[in-house]
């Protein structure tokens, strides 16, 4: 028996099958998709078994030393989409099938992952009339009602009984594996729908064009989990399961936990809570069929679930979902290749869906479905816009008398607070403190970045750079300065005003312990605290109807990112963290406060009104030509070498212009950080709608580098932050 295996080498050039003779006394263990060990140089190295053959044309073949799993790792279809993502992404296929699988099973990484067993008596089948004492028979009695019963509670009962039912072989003795964690479950009924919910449920189930995906644009409160979870709930009754991706796990305890509620412990919950260990677990449960839903951040998209009948991505518009390193999917990418081989349904859900899938659902590749209103018609909270260029020359405060007053109020209502300074916009970008003036590119539309070094202002997208003025080109202020405000900054402030009330911050210092999130959100939950003050991490899916009053510090930092995405987040973040307020019985209101009133993001936030923005933003997308209009490839080109990554990332260019005849190519240009760990980094963009020689280019570019080893390209398809 012969078998190709593909070895755990990361290495551009070792990106193939070899050959190796299976020993006898292994031949019956050989199963595609488990791992081997083969000797490979003079190392020995792991790999997955792809292929089992009789004949192979190489002579000479080396023995395969050892078989690592008894099951399967990878199953056909994993093995399936990890070719496609290694066509479609340009990336080796080992790193296809590295990121599929928990970090346990990885290599190079080899943790402790002892499986811990318990014993386990069953009754034997063909049991007939058998005498038995009465201990005996209060042990037949037991496990006719419980099926199988723990070794070490019937021996409680009476040990030598238990000894002479196996004896006889009246019951006998199974293993099983036993996992780290337990859920404990409460069951909780579940609601009654409304009508607009039983509609979105009904339109999505009568459905037998399969596979199909579904864009659920639905307000912030609108009952979308609810939807998720009926839509769920009728695909267990077919015997389906059901695949559900969260932007980030640790940040939405309170929907994981709505679903433990309706679906018991038949989940398994895939977060980065969890250590190496637990997550294996996790992923055993899921392998061998013991779950039916799976719930996760993006990598449980490789979840090997079998039959799955609907996966659902919620908060579909989240950037969590595209990964930042090789291989750089997308989520919803994957989920599509998923429904094709199970001929299943997605739901990508969001109140703010990406530009993209809008779009798509546009052009009916997506079907539509919407939840216009909230639940029980409760009111959208009333949002009131602050203007703080005139605020601040008032007063020395990132508190405008509007909030402050309008918290004194609900605080004295017994109600509580959410206030957001979202301070993700790290680039560092000049802006006018007196008249909130940013530069941005004149060809790009795009937030210029501040390079300390050389005192200048560049753009990252097409490298246009100018000097940072002294004063401001608008009013000549002297307050033109780069823009840095922290949340500790402003609790430190929160707590002068409001000193007789309870204060709690949430952001990547205050969340580092394990369990850290959830504490927070459950004390706030339970009103230990009257203001939660956070970044973005706050803005989504929390529930809390207590809560009547969002404010948002200042909504110019995500709308300053160097990104031509900056207004669809900057719209985005405060449609979310807006929703979080009056999601209970009493009215909610929003402050926001902004240098810039009038821009368009900022407005149409203020009257919820998405389709508004999606046509506006359109246009501008349309005019300088970014996506959904155009497509972007972000062509990476890393090395210790200035000289030698400049060199290549000119040459590289210039293929680009020669091949491409229909793109637009830009720069090179120098990124914000391009040393990182002494590599120098350039950065090409690729813009373009058709180009049939894209791909062709682009594997002749990486297979005549791939063995120069002073150079990595990496290349990154509809890139999310350039
Ligand atoms: P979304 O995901 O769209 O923000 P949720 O599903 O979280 O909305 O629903 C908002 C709130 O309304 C939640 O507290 C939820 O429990 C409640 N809710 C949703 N649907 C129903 C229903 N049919 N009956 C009662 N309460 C509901
Ligand atoms: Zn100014
Ligand atoms: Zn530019």
């Amino acid at each position: 028996m012969i078998i190709s295996v593909l070895v755990e080498v990361a290495s551009q050039n070792i990106d193939r099958l070899f050959d190796y003779k299976v020993p006898n006394s292994l031949i019956s263990k050989i199963k595609i998709g488990i791992r081997v060990i083969v000797p490979f140089g003079n190392r020995q190295v792991e790999g997955f078994i792809m292929k089992i053959k009789q004949t192979s044309e190489i002579e000479d073949l080396k023995d395969i030393n050892n078989v690592v799993d008894e099951e399967v790792v990878l199953n056909e279809e994993l093995l399936k989409l990890g070719k496609y993502m290694s066509r479609k992404y340009l990336t080796n296929l080992i790193n296809c099938y590295q990121i599929m699988l928990p970090s346990a099973l990885k290599a190079k990484n080899k943790t402790n992952i002892n499986i811990k067993t318990e014993k386990y008596i069953i009754l034997n089948k063909e049991i007939s009339n058998i005498k038995t004492n009465p201990s005996q028979q209060k042990i037949i009695d037991i496990l006719n009602k419980e099926k199988e019963v723990k070794k070490s509670l019937l021996n409680t009962i009476s040990q030598s009984s238990l000894k002479t039912l196996l004896k006889n072989k009246i019951v006998k003795e199974i293993e099983k594996e036993l996992y780290r964690l337990t859920n404990e479950i409460k069951t909780k009924p579940k609601s009654t729908l409304t009508a607009d919910q039983e509609k979105v449920v009904a339109e999505v189930i009568k459905n037998k064009k399969l596979p199909q995906t579904y864009l659920l644009h639905g307000v912030t409160g609108s009952g979308k989990t609810e939807v998720y979870m009926e839509i769920i709930e009728k695909n267990l009754l077919n015997q389906k399961t059901a695949l559900v991706l969260l932007p980030e796990i640790s940040l939405t305890p309170q929907i994981v936990e709505r679903f433990r509620e309706r679906f018991g412990n038949k989940i398994a919950i895939l977060h980065s809570g969890l250590n190496a260990g637990e997550k294996y677990d996790e992923w055993r449960r899921i392998r061998n069929e013991e779950v039916n839903i799976v719930i996760g951040a993006r990598s449980a998209i490789f979840a090997p679930l079998k039959n799955i009948g609907v996966i659902i991505i919620d908060e579909e518009h989240s950037t969590t979902y595209k990964e930042n390193a090789n291989p750089h999917y997308h989520a919803v990418d994957i989920a599509i290749q998923r429904s094709q081989f199970h001929q299943s349904i997605i739901i990508l859900g969001s109140a703010t869906p990406s530009l993209e899938s809008y779009a798509r659902a546009q052009k009916k590749v997506y079907q539509l479905l919407e939840l216009p209103n909230r639940i029980f018609n409760r009111e959208m909270p009333k949002i009131t816009i602050i203007d703080m260029n005139k605020k601040l020359k008032q007063k020395n405060s990132y508190f405008s008398d509007d909030l402050v007053t309008k918290m004194q109020k609900v605080l004295a209502r017994d109600e509580q607070i959410i206030l957001l300074l979202n301070r993700r916009g790290y680039a560092s970008f000049i802006t006018c403190f007196d008249c909130g003036h940013v530069e941005k590119c004149p060809k790009c539309e795009i937030t210029l970045t501040y390079h300390k070094t050389s005192n200048n202002l560049r753009c990252h997208y097409c490298g246009y750079a100018t000097k940072k003025s002294e004063t401001c080109p608008t009013c000549h202020s002297l307050n033109f300065k780069k823009l840095g405000l922290g949340t500790e900054k402003i609790e430190e402030e929160l707590n002068n005003l409001f000193s007789k009330y309870k204060i709690i911050r949430m952001d990547l210092d205050t969340t580092t312990k394990k369990g850290s999130h959830e504490r927070i959100i459950n004390d706030f939950k339970a009103k230990k605290y009257h203001i939660l003050l956070g970044t973005q991490m706050i803005s989504k899916g929390l529930d809390f109807d207590n809560v009547t009053l969002v404010g948002v510090i200042n909504a110019d930092t995500a709308l300053n990112i160097p990104d031509f995405r900056s207004s669809e987040y900057t719209f985005s973040l405060l449609n979310q963290v807006s929703g979080r307020s009056g999601r209970g019985k009493k009215r909610g209101s929003v402050i926001i406060q902004t240098f810039n009133p009038d821009h368009y993001a900022i407005m149409f936030a203020k009257n919820n009104d998405f389709k508004g923005f999606y046509q506006q933003e359109m246009f501008i997308r349309g005019k300088l030509g970014y996506p959904p209009y155009y497509y972007l490839v972000s062509i990476k080109i890393m090395s210790a070498s200035y000289d030698v990554a400049k060199e290549i990332s000119n040459k590289i260019s210039y293929i680009l212009k020669e091949d491409l005849i229909n793109s637009i190519i830009l720069g090179p240009t120098i990124p914000n950080v391009f040393k990182i760990n002494n590599i120098y980094r350039f950065n090409i963009i690729i813009k373009y709608k058709h180009e049939l020689n894209l791909y062709p280019t682009l594997i002749k570019i990486k297979n005549h580098y791939k063995s120069n080893n002073k150079v990595k390209i990496d290349i990154d398809f509809n890139p999310i932050g350039l």
